[in-house]
């Protein structure tokens, strides 16, 4: 506890200095929280969260909320990159956006809310956990998922007795992003790629589509009172995200604007919705939430889409919100982050936090029913694309009210109340409030430092990098570091631009095997200085396909030096080894790579086919059996195993793994098919019969099902069986000789 109020006083010392005003405010507060459910707890989060509540007015959402639950129902929409200032209730007059202002008018709306980081899967996260970025330890659209034991939203409120359901559009919000944890239903289906590459950011759901799945389900889980359950329903919109496709009559009426068509169309989807509520008789008693994880560039300070610069293009978002107990026209007059969302509306429903729950967001309620209006909190954001894919600055905002500091190696500071789109820095104009931004942002860095043990760049897989269509994460970066002081992303802005259309496009071109297109691209990357782990993968994967194989072996040793975690890399290193002639040293490649990722099933498995190749059968088996180990569903594993262990004649465990083989895949027509073969070739005829008719029924379009099928029952003496598959065989492949072969043994079929 000493530690604690240590702390405290630290942390109130940095913003005294940030915003002299609030020292008389410090005293009382600290008494207060004291009382506080989220006190007196030893955790790296307080004190960000005590810097927050001290700044915000000690709002913070208590345990045991007593306000009556008028509200019975929760909807959350998100509506994905959109800007606060393309809706009419915003001051856009050029876009028609009728529902979503009439939300605005019948219920709240802040004028000021605020993202905390310009991504889809972190910024969904900080709203549905109530946690900064760097609290939850997800940054990116490729972290892994937030701890198991920090309650989300759904979470909650399924433990209270709600019916959960989310329907989203995109697939970084997939199960992968752990989002779904605590919803009954979550719909997150995609249409299949087909086997083209599709970049993550594309692959998606229409809108109509997304809102008529929540509709049906809401339509089945309503019930007339008393019985119906308490409902919370998360829909999430992808249309406002690039490309901008709207359809008719969006696409003509906002011609040569497909954003704003986008958004127009994207309102209509919000009155489909809220005419559905009206319908189902959920309406009155439904807290409908609409907000934005972040915003869209749209060439404003030469950002195209989001995701690299901290301006309010695409840090503002809208907010609004309808309820019961809210007055219509009621406007927020603080600033309003997504951090507050989850203590706003666990009061708003009067559901009580989670024992242990810690936010850092501050709780509205009291004020969207009308009480008095706390002080401006202090809002922090971040965006570390720059230095986790780059290596460049990454970029950290703090702000507080009309002021903004942006951290970055040439910091910014704007007044938003008289530059709002940020255009003149006052940095220089203005030291000593920068020197305050830049101490009070210094404790929230040094919260990080201390607290951040999760890296986010574990365990990406690679497909999931190569779908993304952007770099992931340069080497040797501790994602941890904070404000380095690599490139200012000011400066990169152009590079940027280039790296994601060039690594797109030589990504689509390795796809469709233009592999000298695809080099050349990542070749320019790496002229421009723009290097890291996929730029030396995807460059190498090129160079092996072009056939050239000294220089892709130099990238693929540039690969898992960046990347020493990434056993595709130390594969294709031992692939351009073998291309060259140079069997020891692919042998060496895949066992520095095993030794690098331990446990790791497709490095055993590919040192077991070197080996097989190479003649060294006995040390094939070994790796074979240890690659079964290590993967304990893989069929493939087995078969080759037994395949090798039946040329070996080690009969009996050659069926013993074929036949797990065709147990864990009984669809895998190959699996039979080799199983097949070594009962065949140890005379037992009639289970060899049967596992190449098995092969047969499930594929019927290889003519070797056929032909090893013919061939069984010829070796049975039963040559009429025997012919029709050898003809069958030949009609699928006709220069397939070995049927014709039989064929003619057996002469003309008899009358
Ligand atoms: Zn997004």
């Amino acid at each position: 506890m000493r530690a604690a109020s240590a702390t405290i006083a630290v942390g109130a010392a940095l913003l005294v200095v940030w915003r002299a005003k609030l020292r008389r405010r410090f005293a009382p507060l600290s008494t207060r929280i004291s009382n506080a459910w989220c006190c007196g707890r030893r955790n790296r989060l307080l004190h960000l969260g005590v810097l927050l509540i001290l700044a915000s007015g000690g709002g913070a959402c208590r345990r045991g909320s007593t306000i009556t639950p008028r509200v019975r129902h929760l909807v959350v929409l998100t509506i994905d990159t959109l800007r606060a200032d393309r809706l009419g209730v915003y001051g856009d007059r050029n876009i028609e956006t009728p529902h979503l202002d009439r939300i605005a008018h019948d219920g709240a709306m802040a004028p000021q809310a605020t993202a905390h980081v310009p991504l889809t899967r972190p910024s969904h996260v900080t709203l549905f956990t109530g946690l900064l970025p760097y609290q939850t330890g997800v940054r990116d659209n490729l972290s892994p998922p937030p701890d198991p034991k920090v309650p989300l939203l759904a979470d909650v409120l399924r433990g209270a007795g709600f019916e959960t359901g989310a329907f989203v559009s995109a697939m970084v919000l997939d199960p992968s992003s752990g989002l779904d944890r605590g919803f009954n239903t979550y719909e997150a289906h995609f249409p299949s790629d087909g086997g083209e590459l599709q970049f993550l950011g594309s692959v998606r759901k229409k809108g109509d589509s997304t809102t008529q799945q929540a509709i049906s389900w809401l339509q089945g889980v309503a019930k007339p009172r008393p019985l119906e359950p308490r409902i919370f329903l998360w829909l999430h919109l992808y249309d406002v995200h690039d490309p901008y496709e709207p359809p008719e009559p969006y696409a003509t009426r906002y011609g040569g604007r497909p954003y704003d068509g986008a958004v127009a169309w994207t309102d209509e989807l919000v009155g489909r919705f809220d005419d559905a509520l009206t319908r189902l008789g959920l309406r009155d008693q439904t807290l409908r939430l609409v907000t934005s994880d972040h915003g869209e560039g749209l060439g404003e300070h030469g950002e195209t889409l989001h995701g690299f610069f901290t301006y309010e293009t695409t840090l503002r978002v809208p907010l609004l919100i309808r309820s019961p107990g809210v007055q219509a026209g009621t406007r927020l007059g603080v600033t309003v982050r997504l951090v507050d969302i989850f203590p706003t509306v666990l009061d708003m429903l009067g559901v009580a936090a989670p024992s242990g729950a810690q936010f850092t967001g501050t709780n509205l309620g009291p004020v969207l029913r009308g009480e008095k209006e706390g002080k401006e909190p202090v809002t922090y954001a971040e965006s570390l694309v720059p230095l986790l894919h780059f290596g460049w600055s990454d970029l950290r905002v703090l702000r507080e009210g009309r002021w903004k500091y942006i951290q970055a190696p040439r910091p910014e500071l704007y007044d938003l109340q008289t530059d709002p789109e940020e255009k003149k820095t006052l940095a220089t104009a203005l030291p000593n409030r920068v020197e305050a931004a830049r101490a009070a942002l210094a404790h929230i860095l040094d919260e990080e430092r201390r607290g951040s043990s999760r890296a986010p760049a574990a365990a990406v897989p690679l497909e999931l990098l190569e779908r993304l269509g952007a770099l992931g994460y340069t080497g040797g970066v501790a994602p941890a570091q904070t404000s380095t002081p690599g490139a200012d992303p000011k400066d990169r802005i152009e590079d940027f631009r280039l790296a994601s259309q060039f690594i797109r496009e030589g990504l689509l071109r390795l796809n469709a095997k233009d592999y000298a297109g695809s080099a050349e691209r990542f070749e320019a990357l790496r002229r421009r200085g723009i290097s890291s782990f996929e730029v030396h993968f995807f460059l190498a994967r090129a160079l092996l396909g072009a056939r050239r194989m000294r220089e892709a072996d130099r990238q693929f040793e540039e690969a898992t030096r960046l990347g020493p975690g990434y056993a595709a890399a130390w594969k294709g290193l031992a692939e351009s080894r073998v291309a060259l002639n140079d069997r020891n040293g692919a042998l060496a490649a895949l066992r520095r790579g095993e030794a690098a990722v331990p446990g790791n099933a497709e490095l055993r498995l590919a040192e077991a086919r070197l080996l097989k190749v190479i003649g060294r059968s006995e040390e094939a088996c070994r790796a074979y059996e240890s690659a079964a180990a290590l993967a304990p569903k893989s069929a493939e594993v087995r078969a080759e195993l037994g395949d090798l262990l039946r040329d070996l004649g080690a009969i009996a465990d050659a069926l013993k793994w074929q036949r797990e083989a065709v147990d864990l895949e009984p669809r895998g027509a190959y699996y039979w098919s080799t199983l097949g073969m070594t009962l065949g070739g140890n005379g037992r005829l009639a289970e060899a019969e049967k596992a190449f008719r098995e092969a047969w029924r499930l594929d019927a379009t290889d003519h070797r099902n056929a032909y090893n099928l013919g061939l069984i029952l010829l070796r049975q003496e039963r040559p009429g069986d025997a012919r029709p598959f050898f003809e069958k065989a030949l009609q699928l492949e006709p220069s397939f000789t070995p049927a014709s072969q039989k064929l003619t043994e057996l002469g003309p079929p008899k009358k």
